[in-house]
């Protein structure tokens, strides 16, 4: 039998789980736990890089998080979950690497100019948002991970992590390989406005909402922006509804929005009521365990000991090798 791939990724926890963050990342993680080791963990050091100021929501995102991924399919008993603030060792790796790492590695990051730009009402010019590709270089590598599923816009993360490895084995030794970033499929998934889903613009369905919640998010979604009235023919191929009528209706439905929608038979309300129907059957049994792990917080606390134990147990050893190599 040959040996499972082992792959390492993570999320951080600002907030409750939206479908973004399910059909972008967790809905693969879920598939990919059949076929490879994977070590998943909730990234409570990196929410500090941009939320630093108030880190008040953090344990109970952290807490949230766990229970989303167990809800929504995440096994413990083919995953390693755990909370990377847990692992102390992820920290000494970063403090090492950071010494090897050149700084304009760092400086030339296309996602820290942009958040630099986007996020411009937070003061992100802190050594530790800088430096966060260092961290989650440490992440990686402390397990070995021979592959990393990220999504396109996220390859150059794993290049620098790739270069700081190599650096690494250049200049102490081979002791880590260099991870491949597994690229992920990600469904169209925009946020009701049709902006980015996020918690920030408040234009997110989350994967713990009740009904009545999702029924009440549908109904305010952004359809067609060129019909006006109930009479006016549509464009499913502009509208937002259509793209989750596309995710959560099943086929036959949806070609006959499609062609109602085109001929000005259907309104924009109902429409949308069937959409926010089949989404909430879709989401009920993930919900239904979210209130199930709510109710049994034991069960949580038992699953994050056990993924702490388990990486823990990798982690000082990577670290033990790390130190000779370097001759610490
Ligand atoms: S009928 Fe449905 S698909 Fe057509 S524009 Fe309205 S919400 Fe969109």
């Amino acid at each position: 039998m040959t040996e499972k791939k082992r792959i390492v990724s993570g999320m951080r926890p600002t907030g409750a789980l939206h479908l973004e963050n399910y059909h972008g990342a967790l809905k693969n993680w879920i598939c990919l736990q059949d076929s490879h080791d994977c070590f998943f963990f909730i990234a409570d050091w990196h929410a500090l890089t941009s939320n630093y100021e108030d880190t008040s929501g953090i344990p109970a995102f952290t807490r949230q998080m766990i229970i989303d991924w167990l809800s929504a399919g995440l096994a413990p008993k083919k995953s390693t979950l755990f909370v990377q603030s847990h692992i102390k060792e992820h920290a000494e790796l970063f403090l090492l690497l950071s010494m090897i790492t050149p700084t304009p590695w760092l400086e030339r990051n296309p996602t820290y100019k942009d958040q630099i730009d986007q996020l411009n009402s937070k003061d992100l010019s802190t050594f530790g948002f800088l430096g966060y590709p260092v961290l989650q270089a440490a992440d990686i590598i402390i397990y070995k991970a021979q592959g990393v599923p990220v999504g396109i816009d996220q390859v150059p993360h794993i290049e620098i992590t790739r270069e700081i490895a190599r650096r690494f084995n250049y200049l102490f030794g081979n002791v880590f390989p260099e991870p491949a970033a597994i690229l992920t499929e990600m469904a169209k998934i925009l946020g009701t406005d049709r902006r980015k889903m996020s918690k920030s613009y408040d234009n997110a369905i989350y994967l713990s909402d009740t009904p009545e919640a999702i029924m009440a998010t549908v109904l305010k979604m952004v359809t067609d922006p060129q019909r006006a009235r109930k009479s006016d023919p549509g464009n499913p191929d502009i509208c937002n509804v259509y793209e989750f009528h596309r995710l959560y209706s099943p086929d036959t439905m949806t070609s006959t929005i499609n062609e109602k929608c085109r001929s000005a038979q259907i309104g924009c309300v109902d429409c949308k009521k069937i959409m926010a129907k089949n989404l909430i059957d879709a989401l009920a049994p993930i919900l239904e365990k979210n209130q199930y792990f709510n109710d049994h917080p034991e069960i949580v606390d038992d699953v994050l000991a056990a993924g702490k134990k388990k990486a823990g147990r990798i982690a000082k050893e990577t670290l033990e090798e790390v130190r000779a190599a370097i001759k610490l």
